[in-house]
């Protein structure tokens, strides 16, 4: 569904991330770990289409995507949940769910949608009417993850979910992205510094060291391998 070939992304023409190259089948979950800097953010932006690649192709359903901008890349039926999730706060939570379908002009559907993402996330029916910047962490993510279901999209881009949640928040909305990945057949594409939770949820994975992919495999095997054991989960 997602191929990345050779991808050298990063900033004003210094590259970040060398020569990346991966792929993502449909209705997979694949996680993409590493630490605090090693370009995670960076590839899913490129990926997105807010950052060109410097050099490097991407193809989605086996069209190239990396010269289209970040709102056709949306139309394609890719949605980027971004780090720190940017929910917009002095709206209602319904009007931050109804900004994800902006792309939608078919009321029914937004409102099937819309009542889909509550069934998903109970706790965004009860707090409906409530302003986005009063909802806890755990409910901004929520928040953000539904805005982005809104967009019915095939590839979710998911970036550091975990940031400033709390451990049994952090497999709380993990376990809800599992539940989307497999019952709606959603593909998702998480990137996480919480190395081992990630791998425990993904179906596969790969490792992000200095903006280099140093492993790949099954969650399950890159948790047992020696990189990731020494690396990050201090054994
Ligand atoms: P984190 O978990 O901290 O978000 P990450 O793996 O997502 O880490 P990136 O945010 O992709 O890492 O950052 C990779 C490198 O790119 C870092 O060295 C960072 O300083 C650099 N970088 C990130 N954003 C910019 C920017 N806007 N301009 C220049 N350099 C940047």
């Amino acid at each position: 569904m997602l191929r990345v070939k050779n991808l050298t992304t990063g900033y004003d023409g210094v590259p970040v991330v060398f020569d990346v190259s991966l792929e993502i089948n449909e209705a997979e979950f694949v996680a993409i770990v590493g630490s605090n800097g090693a370009g995670k953010t960076t590839i899913l932006r490129t990926i997105s289409g807010l950052l060109k690649p410097i050099s490097g192709e991407i193809e989605f359903e086996g069209k190239q995507i990396h010269k289209l901008t970040a709102h056709e890349i949306v139309r394609l039926g890719i949605a980027h949940v971004p780090e720190g999730r940017h929910v917009f706060g002095k709206m209602s939570v319904r009007d931050n769910l109804l900004m994800g379908a902006y792309t939608l002009n078919d009321r029914a559907k937004v409102n099937r949608l819309l009542n889909e993402v509550f069934e998903i996330f109970p706790r965004l029916k009860e707090r409906e009417n409530q302003k986005a910047e009063t909802l806890s962490g755990g409910e901004q993510q929520m928040l953000a993850i539904g805005r982005a279901l809104m967009a019915e999209p095939k590839l979710v881009l998911v970036d550091e979910m975990s940031l400033g949640l709390m451990p049994m928040m952090v497999d709380k909305v993990l376990e809800t992205l599992k539940q989307i990945n497999k019952e709606k057949g959603v593909t998702i594409l998480l990137v996480e510094q919480k190395v081992q939770e990630a791998l425990e949820m993904a179906d596969r994975g790969y490792v992000l060291q200095t903006g280099r992919i140093v492993a790949h495999g099954t969650g399950k095997e890159l948790l047992e391998s020696d990189l990731v054991k020494k690396a990050y989960l201090g054994m």
